[in-house]
């Protein structure tokens, strides 16, 4: 990097004012930042439109010299200041004005005034145009109007980015011959010619007025494509070398003792079914890369009841049978509780058999239990550790962990996933590490964020499902959904019924939750129906549970703790109440409790219009792609465009490291050339890419290593 572009602008001139502590705020700190502030828009301040010519509607500026000013009372105080410039005549009127203001609009005075022509019964008029003295010539390109803050005004920023740019240098960082081919620039324009850094940043704050404004609003001109390239460069940069630092570093070889337990073998022996093709792929995709001395650091993909669960028992014996410690963790403990019962189900005894143990972790533990624990994780007789994050809290110590497994990643945020990987690493080893999530990745995104990322996919249900038929009802019919309940119940099969979190509220969510059931059992006679929510001790939770699964209680009503993986393929109905509250992915995964045996299933999204009697925007194309679809991937693709890739990334920590310019959607050429770039890049041209990333991310590349 060079001098130029890190010496920082705030630091130049103090005490810092409110303007410039709002510099700060919003990061604009370096001149290479501001150079990278972008307009949202332009004015047009590079002609004069004749008073004759300007029409109602137009946003003109005119230059015009003042014949009246006068400040009327009626109908409420207001500066109305008149001006002629030869072709016709206009009024501004200002509702608030200064002394200064009137000063500066003094008759005689020549002004050049910006605004949009009103006509009214008086003639011509503008509110609150913008003004000021007619001097000097016009500029020659369009004025930018950047995005910024109310302690930061607009006139200040646009000199603080005007400085900036003229200090800050710009080497060219694309190797020369590696950069982006031209026809995938826009060819519409037959501009043919890749444009450079500088020329791009000049001209995106000050374009020159005969551009095409759409082609800078849809970020299709050359100058946004020479950015929007830069940026995703740096991107697969960065990722690229967190990618190739991680191979640098060592991690156990997980491979079979030879003669040694073989709890993989017994595992395999133990299940009540055969594996599905996919699920044997990953597994042997895992098995690989634990035999590996590179850490792992493999994403597990697949649908809701696509089997996950087993493919990362499978992997903890691997771990096991060559002698390591292996960690399970869930977001939550109900969580980890349902994801892992049956694994440990089938692994305790095994394990038992050897004089291992299984020792769990999680919040909120008696001190006792918690020390036992600990100490059992610290001498290695538990040889597999299940629990939450509270598995990586500081006083954990492992005797020798080999992997961790996540299940739900997606609900783990970024920075925690870091700290996870900082966490864990030991004697220069890193445990190596598989996450699993049932909310597919969509390719771009996958490409991009994940690059550091290698991604296993099931692809495959377990036979003997049914589809699920899902339906939208207005919650002024509930009377017939639950009239549907005591049928299925009548028919033998169970039903879950999901009320929304309500504004993040714990209480009221409970108190929803309660009357709900109430409802349903005065409702449904006869029929047993079951409450669970967040604040049940994990007893009375686990109590209730085993009431349902054994068939003995007909309709569970839940607050969202049921996302989890319950497992209870009697069941075939899904009522979520107040469907329009919950995010996409959600739902799928809640729907996802159903249509686990052979039972034809059912999903009933109860919807609410509230008092507008209508639903947003986004929750009906939610609903819809909910009715429409129940692929996976197809509901992730949906939910990414609805949602933009932030969101869809569930992690606000991770906001600074998204794309700025770049767009995922409609940049997929860009992204590719980035990609293949970024290995040529790293090898030849090291000096290059390092000063790329530097410019881009400055401080930030850490994030993307998560
Ligand atoms: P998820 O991928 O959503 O975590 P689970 O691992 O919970 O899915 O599996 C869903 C259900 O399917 C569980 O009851 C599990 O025991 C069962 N299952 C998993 N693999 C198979 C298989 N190959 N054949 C039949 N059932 C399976
Ligand atoms: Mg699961």
């Amino acid at each position: 990097m060079t001098v130029t572009e890190c010496s920082s602008a705030a630091a130049r001139s103090r005490p810092a004012s409110p303007a410039q502590q709002a510099l700060v705020k919003l990061g604009l700190t370096r001149d290479i930042d501001l150079a990278l502030h972008l307009p949202l828009r332009y004015e047009d301040e590079t002609r004069i439109t004749p008073l004759r010519n300007a029409r109602e509607g137009d946003t003109v500026q005119i230059e015009a010299t003042v014949t009246a000013s006068e400040v009327q009372l009626r109908p409420r105080r207001q500066l109305v200041v008149t001006v002629e410039d030869g072709t016709g005549s206009c009024e501004l009127r200002f509702f608030s004005f200064y002394p200064s203001h009137q000063k500066t609009m003094a008759v005689g005075a020549r002004l050049r005034v910006r605004g949009e022509v009103k006509g009214g019964f008086w003639g011509r008029q503008m509110l609150h145009p913008a003004f000021r003295k007619a001097e000097g010539a016009l500029p020659a390109a369009l004025t930018p109007v950047y995005p910024t803050v109310a302690q930061l005004p607009q006139a200040y920023l646009r000199r603080a980015v005007a400085s900036a740019l003229t200090r800050v240098e710009l080497p060219e960082t694309l190797p020369p011959g590696l950069q982006p081919p031209l026809a995938r620039f826009d060819s519409k324009n037959g501009l043919q010619r890749l444009w450079n850094l500088r020329e791009a940043l000049l001209f995106l704050h000050h374009p020159t007025p005969d551009v095409a404004l759409a082609t800078l609003q849809d970020h299709s001109h050359p100058a946004w494509q020479r950015l929007k390239a830069e940026e995703l460069l740096a991107q697969q940069l960065s990722q690229l070398t967190a990618k190739r630092e991680r191979a640098r570093l060592r991690a156990p070889e997980l491979r079979p003792q030879p003669g040694a337990l073989a709890l993989h073998e017994q595992l395999l022996g133990a299940l009540p079914f055969g594996l599905t093709g996919a699920q044997r792929r990953v597994g042997e995709e895992i098995a690989h890369d634990l035999g590996r001395s590179v850490p792992m650091h493999r994403l597990l993909q697949g649908d809701v009841g696509s089997g996950k669960t087993v493919v990362a028992a499978l992997a903890a014996t691997v771990c096991m049978d060559a002698g390591w410690q292996c960690a399970l963790m869930a977001p939550t403990e109900i969580l980890a509780e349902q994801h892992f019962a049956k694994l440990i189900g089938w692994l305790e005894p095994l394990l038992a058999a050897r004089g291992l143990q299984v020792a769990w972790l999680v919040g909120g533990q008696k001190k006792k239990v918690r020390a036992e624990m600990l100490e059992r994780i610290a001498s290695g007789q538990a040889a597999l550790v299940v629990g939450t994050h509270a598995v990586i809290q500081e006083q954990v110590r492992f005797k020798n962990l080999a992997l961790a497994v996540i299940d739900e990643q997606h609900r783990f945020g970024v920075a925690q996933r870091l700290a996870l990987r900082q966490k864990l690493q030991h004697d220069g080893m890193e445990p190596h590490l598989l996450m699993m999530s049932a909310t597919p990745i969509p390719r771009t995104l996958a490409m991009s964020y994940y690059a550091d990322l290698d991604v296993s996919t099931i692809d495959e249900l377990p036979p003997g499902r049914t589809p699920i038929v899902t339906k939208l009802i207005a919650d002024s019919r509930k009377t017939e959904v639950v009239e549907r309940i005591g049928a299925q119940v009548a028919a033998g099969r169970q039903v879950y019924w999901v009320c929304p979190l309500i504004e993040e509220s714990e209480a009221l969510d409970l108190s929803n939750a309660t009357a709900t059931h109430v409802e349903l059992s005065e409702a449904l006679q006869g029929v047993t129906v079951g409450l669970l929510h967040s604040r049940m001790p994990g007893a009375e939770k686990r109590a209730v549970m085993e009431e349902f699964k054994s068939g003995r209680m007909g309709v569970l009503v839940s607050t969202t703790v049921i996302e989890v993986g319950v497992d209870v393929p009697n069941a075939s109905l899904m009522v979520i109440e107040h469907a329009e509250r919950f995010g996409l992915s959600q739902l799928h995964q809640l729907r996802g409790r159903v249509g686990r045996g052979a039972a034809a299933s059912a999903c009933v999204l109860l919807y609410s219009t509230g008092d507008s009697g209508r639903l947003g925007e986004t929750a009906r194309e939610r609903l819809k792609a909910m009715a429409e679809t129940s692929d996976g991937f197809e509901i992730a693709r949906r939910d990414l465009e609805i949602r933009g890739p932030g969101e869809f990334l569930g992690a606000r920590q991770s906001g600074d490291a998204l794309l700025r310019f770049a767009d995922l959607a409609t940049d997929q050429l860009l992204l590719e050339w980035a990609r293949e770039l970024a290995p040529v890049m790293l090898d030849r041209h090291p000096d290059l890419a390092q000063r790329h990333v530097a410019r881009w991310l400055g401080g930030r590349s850490d994030y993307l290593k998560a």
